[in-house]
Formats: C-alpha cells, structure tokens, sequence
C-alpha cells in the first residue's frame, strides 16, 4: 500500500552511517524484520526500519555508499522533504525455537536485529561486523539483549577487547558446534561466505537470511 512520510530528523551514527526518522502513517505497519519500499524516480530502495509501529516515528538506519544514489540524496536531502513508500514488504521474521539463536549482520544489517531485540527478543548470540570499533551502531540496546555478544572488527588491529576478523572468520573458527538457528543480514558477499560455512560445519542448522544488495 503507498504512503507518503515526511523526513523529520537525520542523526549521524557514524562518519557513513545515519539514522533517519520519518512520520508514521496511521495505517502503516508492519512486524519487526519487515523492510519498507522507497519510490526514488520510479526506482525502489527496501529499508528495513529499526522502529516499531508502535513508535510515533518510523526510524531506518543508512549507509552512505560510494556512489549511491539515493543514500547519497538521503544523507542531503532537508528535513520537511516528503517521500512516497510502500509496505510492508518481506518475510526476514523472528521464529522463537527451542535451539540458539545466532544473529550475524554486517554494517546496516544489523536493523532488523535492532528491531527484533526492541521487540523483546533476547538471549541470542549475535556477531557484530564492522571495519572499525566505531561502527558497531546500535551495541547499546543490542549487547545487554545478547547472551554472547561478538565485535569482529575487520580493520582495526588495536581496537580493544572484540574478535580481529570478519564475521565470517569468527563462524569457521570460534563459534563451537551446537544446535543454531541462523539469522544472516548484510551484503550478498557475506551472507554467500556464511552459508558455504554453515553448510560444511552445522549442516543441521535452520538459515533465515536477507541480502541488503
Ligand atoms: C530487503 C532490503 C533491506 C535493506 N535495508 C537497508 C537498510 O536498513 N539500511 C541500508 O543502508 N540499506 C538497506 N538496504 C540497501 C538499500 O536498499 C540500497 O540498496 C542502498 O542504500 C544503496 O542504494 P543507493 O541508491 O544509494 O546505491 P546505488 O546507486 O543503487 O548503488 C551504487 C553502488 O553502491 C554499491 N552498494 C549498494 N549498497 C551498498 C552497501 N550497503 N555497502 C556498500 N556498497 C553498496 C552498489 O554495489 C553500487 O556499486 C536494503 C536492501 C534490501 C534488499
């Protein structure tokens, strides 16, 4: 169904990251994982919004790529622009089970564990990517929700008490055989490396995933 939301406040997280909050459509929901649709000149960009609907605003988080378009017109454009959205869209749900939840998302990929953990969900292990110590948006309401919380700093040798490598490194080499339940949310690179590596080494795990490309 299309709205039209009007941009209220743009927060920077990092020196690429920011956190955007719109108005909320009365009519407008959605459940915590689902992504919203940007109309941008015909063209679409998903959003997966960090906010519930029970929030008076819609809030998503974007990274300022190189030569994005439209996170690049995002991170200008001035409070007051108004822009036309559909939702919701997708099915990247929580599903409460019996096994661990393992929660793995690089850079903005993280927003629908954001989502999922102020909703009310906790105890899950959750791997955190990020090039430096700096970008990991959002570990203050998502490791008090965790039961194991793992920083992989990609670029940072000294960045302190966290895992020095990729996401992916922590899942081949530290993460110890049990019965998971996997949620992977980032890049396509990433998710592609993690499910080879799921595949050879917790082949009877569950794998939910949502490419953000
Ligand atoms: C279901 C879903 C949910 C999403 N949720 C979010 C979200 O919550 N936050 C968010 O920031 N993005 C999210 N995305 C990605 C978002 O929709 C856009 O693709 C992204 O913002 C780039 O759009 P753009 O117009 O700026 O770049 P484009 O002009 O489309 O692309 C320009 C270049 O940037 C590269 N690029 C695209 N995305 C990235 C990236 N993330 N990192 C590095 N390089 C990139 C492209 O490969 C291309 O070379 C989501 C995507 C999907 C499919």
């Amino acid at each position: 169904m299309p709205f039209i939301i009007q941009l209220t406040r743009r927060m920077w997280l990092t020196d690429t990251v920011f956190e955007l909050a719109f108005t909320k459509p009365n009519r407008l929901t959605w459940l915590p994982g689902q992504h919203i649709r940007f109309d941008f000149a015909g063209a679409d960009r998903d959003y997966t919004p960090v906010s519930l609907p029970g929030d008076p605003l819609i809030r998503i988080c974007v990274r300022k790529t190189g030569q994005g378009r439209f996170s690049d017109h995002l991170s200008r454009c001035p409070e007051g622009e108004r822009f036309k959205i559909s939702g919701p869209h997708g099915h990247f749900l929580y599903h409460p089970g019996e096994t661990l939840d393992v929660f793995v998302g690089t850079g903005t990929g993280v927003a629908p564990f954001v989502a999922y953990a102020s909703s009310g969900v906790s105890g899950f292990i959750l791997l955190q990517g990020a090039k430096t110590f700096d970008e990991l948006i959002y570990r203050n309401l998502l490791e008090p929700n965790s039961r194991q919380y793992v920083p992989c700093i990609s670029r940072a040798p000294d960045a302190g008490p966290v895992f020095h490598g990729r996401v992916t490194d922590f899942l081949k080499n530290r993460l110890p055989p049990d019965y998971y339940q996997f949620y992977l949310c980032g890049r396509e690179e990433m998710i592609q490396d993690a499910m080879n590596i799921i595949d050879d080494k917790f082949s009877d795990a569950k794998v939910f995933f949502e490419r953000f490309t």
